[in-house]
């Protein structure tokens, strides 16, 4: 078994940490013992140049750092595989309405970014960010991406983010279909996003048959794993594709508590209003400080297409496990620097302590608990 993290982004994406490379990731990657790590950001020329440097093969689309590369302290055992990811974000007008998504976009090597990167920048631009934005339909980005590599895996990425995702409160779809037209069969997966998780899911009969994906979405090497996958595979990316695929091998995934995401509830940050879909609805959708619409959080965005109760259980659920605290192993009120160029001293030895891979264990959540697997 082992974790797989596969949407991050690089430091050539908007709002990231400057450590965000490959010998840093290396360096996280191994002491969360995650196995299987997306280098996101596949379209960004400058960092597909650094993975053609940086990287070499170790096995059928899979890669390792080069070893003289290592950062020091590096924690002992088999190095991390990279895999290529990246997410694209597509904004365009379906039905007379602004459509906003983020999908998430797996490849099977360096070569097939390099071919789907020279297609995409005949229709946007792909130099700024590491997540672009283009003014392409959903549906015709995956036309595009299985007409350059029939063997990439696509995923719709936060699925209920109000402002960016498939079934966004604001510029999204109702249903899958709606969005992906006849191309629906060839999606097989669906990204839960960090205020969502597969409990919420599984609330809508219309998404048993995806399989549901976990995935840090990190902008900085140490958040990487907050969300992450649990796979019995090889580590190739014909065999974890498969999995994505079919499910097989596909054991579940690590959550994060989804209250603790950032749209999990209706509300306005700038406002300080946090409300349950309840009390939104009971505020008329408006803001009580500033008077203007709410954003519909997750939740409330699940309520509205879900049609089995809260607490419902799906008899075939894969197990999901919960971290605790937010963006350590360690609870947040430990003063213990996680984030920068490289980890704070304190945290480096507590971490060493736990050994790779110990932390991520969390607490396994089985049974017909409020939390059930999903
Ligand atoms: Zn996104
Ligand atoms: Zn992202
Ligand atoms: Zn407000």
């Amino acid at each position: 078994m082992y974790i797989a993290d596969l949407h991050i982004h690089s430091r050539f994406s908007r709002a990231t940490s400057k450590d965000g490379d490959l010998p840093h990731l290396d360096w996280w990657a191994r002491r969360k013992g995650i196995r299987m790590v997306g280098t996101g950001d596949f379209t960004h020329p400058a960092w597909r140049a650094e993975l053609r440097e940086q990287l070499v093969p170790a096995g059928e689309g899979v890669y390792t750092l080069r070893q003289d590369l290592r950062l020091p302290d590096v924690a002992p055992g088999e190095a991390p595989r990279f895999v290529i990811p990246g997410e694209i974000s597509c904004i365009y007008k379906r039905h007379g309405r602004t459509r906003k998504g983020h999908n998430l976009i797996l490849l099977p090597s360096l070569e097939a970014a390099d071919e789907l990167s020279a297609r995409l920048e005949a229709i946007g631009n792909i130099h700024s960010d590491g997540r672009p934005i283009l003014g392409l339909d959903s549906r015709d980005l995956l036309e595009l991406t299985l007409d350059t590599c029939p063997d990439a895996e696509f995923i719709p990425a936060h699925i209920w983010t109000p402002h960016f995702s498939l079934f966004g409160a604001f510029s999204g779809f109702d249903t899958i279909g709606e969005c992906f037209g006849d191309l629906t069969g060839h999606i097989h997966a669906l990204e839960t996003g960090l205020s969502s998780d597969p409990t919420m899911i599984c609330r809508c009969s219309a998404l048993d048959g995806y399989t549901l994906v976990s995935n840090s979405d990190a902008h900085s090497p140490s958040k990487l794993g907050r969300e992450a996958n649990l796979l019995d595979t090889g580590l190739s990316y014909r065999e974890l594709a498969r999995a994505i695929q079919t499910g097989e091998g596909f054991h579940g995934t690590i959550e994060f508590f989804p209250e603790e995401g950032k749209y999990h509830f209706d509300g306005h940050r700038n406002c300080g209003v946090c409300l349950s879909p309840v009390k939104a609805e009971a505020a008329g959708g408006v803001c009580p400080v500033c008077g203007k619409r709410l954003t519909t959080g997750v939740l409330h965005r699940v309520e509205q297409l879900a049609d089995r109760p809260e607490g419902y259980v799906r008899p075939d659920a894969r197990p999901c496990w919960r971290l605790w605290g937010r963006s350590s192993p360690f609870s947040g009120r430990c003063r213990w620097r996680t984030s920068g160029p490289r980890p704070g001293p304190a945290w480096r030895r507590a971490s060493a302590a736990c050994g790779p891979g110990r932390w991520s264990a969390g607490r396994a959540l089985t049974g017909s608990t409020a939390s059930s697997p999903c």
